[in-house]
């Protein structure tokens, strides 16, 4: 896959075209801003992070059965996502209170909030993303009542599985922001990013800032936080690892000329087993690969499959796996 012409480029991201006309290439960049782009600086290797972990929660998300546009990594700083018509909402999840919730409503910073907040700002940067009730939302048309009604409940369980899979990483879900696009169907996906930059993410003992607030409010080693989380994410993962093998067959489909079966038969006939109607010859393939979950390793080998081992046009495939 190809980039093929920059379509956009925002704040933290490049978006461009490929040759497949759904799909577009994101490249995280290494820029940082806050407060409306009104505070910018570059950090070399902050793009990196955030693709990485961007593709991890999205990724996971997937796993989980949330549609997200995320199709794969594709370097460092590249990931494949759906082109998507983006929802002109940012939706903002709140475990606990913080940020501009703070501000606006002169409440305690650190609160619980249970059960969480959900809430909408207009996406437009000349007006400073402003909070919309669901009324702004349905009077001037900027999302359908059933697309609102599914980005809350899409968001909820978001944060449930966000929420779960870093407390185990010693990490708090504070806050975060989400948004949403739909593809030609109207179907809806999770889109953007979820990373360090559109999260709040503390230290569950100490409390530590490990995202963009560092940043926000001068608290110096950014980059030293966002590789904290990767970091977090990358070792339990590996400490989590079982051994795979897949036991992976490729044989041709139905109909598609099989010339070594039909040798094969030729020269059981010819020593005699007459007895043999058909043959068809297939490739099996044995690989042996390390997983956080069967169920992951599963989807992994699916994809090396669609990627490489089978060629759909003319061969079918099934595959077993033991844990070692
Ligand atoms: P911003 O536009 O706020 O500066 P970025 O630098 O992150 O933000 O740019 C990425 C842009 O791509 C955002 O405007 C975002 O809404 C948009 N976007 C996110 N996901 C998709 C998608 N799947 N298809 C098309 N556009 C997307
Ligand atoms: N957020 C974001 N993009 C925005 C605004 C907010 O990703 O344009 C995220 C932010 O990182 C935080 C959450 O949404 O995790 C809530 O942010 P808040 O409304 O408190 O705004 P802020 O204090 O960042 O202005």
């Amino acid at each position: 896959m190809n980039k093929i012409k920059l379509i956009y480029e925002g704040k933290a991201k490049k978006v461009y075209e490929t040759d497949d006309p759904s799909l577009a290439i994101f490249e995280y960049k290494d820029s940082l801003t806050a407060f409306n782009a009104q505070k910018k600086d570059t950090m070399q290797g902050k793009g990196r992070l955030t693709n990485l972990i961007s593709a991890t929660f999205l990724k996971l998300l997937q796993d989980k059965g949330i549609p997200t546009h995320f199709v794969k990594l594709l370097d460092d700083n590249h990931q494949l996502v759906k082109r998507l018509k983006i929802i002109p909402l940012e939706v903002v999840v709140r475990n606990t209170s913080t940020g501009s919730l703070c501000k606006r409503l002169g409440v305690e910073e650190g609160l619980d909030l249970v059960p969480p907040l959900v809430e909408f700002y207009l996406k437009n940067d000349e007006l400073g993303d402003p909070l919309v009730t669901e009324d702004h939302i349905r009077a001037f048309g900027f999302a359908s009542k059933p697309h609102v009604e599914k980005m809350k409940e899409l968001c909820l369980k978001v944060n449930e599985i966000l929420s779960k899979y870093l407390f185990e990483r010693g990490i708090k879900l504070v806050d975060f922001k989400l948004e949403f696009g739909m593809d030609d169907e109207g179907n809806i996906f999770v889109a953007d990013e979820i990373s360090p930059d559109t999260c709040r993410f503390w230290d569950l003992t100490s409390k530590e800032r490990l995202d963009k607030d560092r940043f926000r409010k001068d608290l110096g080693n950014v980059l030293e936080a966002y590789e904290e989380i990767w970091r977090r994410i990358a070792d339990w993962d590996k400490s989590c690892s079982a051994e795979y093998r897949a036991n992976i067959l490729v044989y041709l489909k139905e109909g598609v000329l099989d010339t070594q079966g039909k040798a094969v038969l030729s020269s059981l006939h010819s020593l005699g087993y007459d007895e043999v109607k058909n043959v068809r010859v297939g490739k099996y393939i044995k690989i042996t690969l390390t997983s956080p979950s069967q169920e992951d390793a599963a989807s992994r080998v699916k994809e090396m499959c669609e990627d490489l081992l089978v060629n759909d046009l003319i061969e079918e495939y099934s595959f077993e796996l033991e844990e070692i």
